[in-house]
């Protein structure tokens, strides 16, 4: 099986914004886009995206998960990045049109198709370090993918970092590209020294995420996770997870989480991490790595908590159960 993200559908779905207007929304080739070598984006990083996915469910229809609140999160991207505004309703239009033109190809359980709506600024204008893009390309890929948990439910291996940030503290609920580029180094520091699969993010002690997910404990009846502020990225699927876990009957807990209590908490028996995300689902985390030491969290494995909520995400996204709280989205 290809990596996830490495297969793309032919045709993507693209409006562009010149002259102050949006042009209607069409499909073309996903194969290339033409861009001036000074385009804006390529100098100052004016670019923001998003990851949502569209399910099968077993009488064969398509259904987009969430739609709304990753439009939401992208128009806020854009937003804070003082790329030119666009309507939900036409991002909504386009994600609607390529995934209907693709909806034969979406894998069936425990498969989907990941959409990638993507927002770059292309005026080619060098000059313009401390000035917005005027023109602008918004498109839509798609990358039909297998399941995550193929190789069964490894736990995770987390180093906690204290000192480096994942990106400067109030875009961190940008989803754009520099702030991944930022998180690299010590994501692939972690990765080659302590053969850790991600970083969690801890600036001065404060429990935040990791590169690509957001962070949840669970200690017995109650699950923690940080409150939303502008450091970390607003996690569709945290959300989803946060709803699930009170329609259960846990108590919610959205606040500060210090490494010390983290570690304190992680070290009883039946305590749980895990991490949330479009990709990730729920994975659970087995081990943390704080200052050359290894801490198992409850007794390393999967948690019976952790893979209940995820059972219930994946019931309503593959249409197995009820959808109580409206978050599909027919095709
Ligand atoms: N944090 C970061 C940094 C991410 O890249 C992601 C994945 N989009 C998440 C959290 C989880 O967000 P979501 O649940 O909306 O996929």
């Amino acid at each position: 099986m290809a990596a996830f993200g490495t297969v793309f559908m032919p045709q993507m779905a693209l409006a562009k914004y010149e002259d102050q207007q949006w042009s209607d929304s069409e499909i073309v080739s996903s194969d290339s886009i033409s861009l001036h070598p000074g385009a804006h984006v390529l100098h100052y990083s004016s670019t923001c995206f998003e990851g949502l996915k569209a399910f099968r469910h077993q009488d064969g229809s398509v259904h987009i998960f969430r739609m709304d609140a990753n439009i939401k999160r992208m128009v806020q991207s854009a937003k804070l990045l003082s790329l030119p505004a666009f309507e939900p309703t036409l991002l909504e239009q386009m994600i609607k049109d390529i995934v209907a033109k693709f909806a034969a190809e979406v894998p069936e359980a425990p498969g989907s198709m990941y959409i990638r709506p993507t927002f770059i600024g292309t005026e080619p204008a060098i000059g313009k370090a401390a000035a917005a893009t005027n023109s602008a390309m918004l498109y839509v890929l798609l990358s039909p993918v297998g399941d995550y948990f193929a190789g069964g439910s490894k736990t995770l291996r987390l180093l906690l970092e204290e000192n480096g940030m994942r990106c400067a503290p109030h875009m961190g609920m940008v989803k754009s590209g520099g702030n991944y580029a930022s998180a690299l180094g010590p994501i692939t520091q972690a990765r080659t020294e302590v053969d850790a699969d991600q970083v969690l993010f801890c600036p001065n002690g404060d429990v935040q995420e990791t590169g690509a997910a957001n962070f949840i404990l669970i200690d017995g009846d109650e699950l923690i996770t940080k409150a939303l502020d502008s450091s970390f990225l607003h996690g569709v699927t945290r959300d989803s997870i946060l709803t699930l876990a009170r329609d259960l009957g846990l108590t919610v807990s959205e606040r500060q989480l210090s490494v010390d209590e983290l570690l304190e908490r992680a070290a009883k028996p039946g305590c749980e991490a895990a991490l949330s995300g479009t990709a990730a689902v729920l994975t659970p985390v087995g081990t943390l790595i704080h200052q050359g030491k290894e801490h198992t969290v409850g007794n390393g494995e999967a948690g019976a908590t952790t893979l209940k909520l995820r059972q219930a995400l994946n019931d309503i996204q593959w249409g197995n159960s009820a959808d109580p709280h409206g978050w599909l989205s027919k095709v």
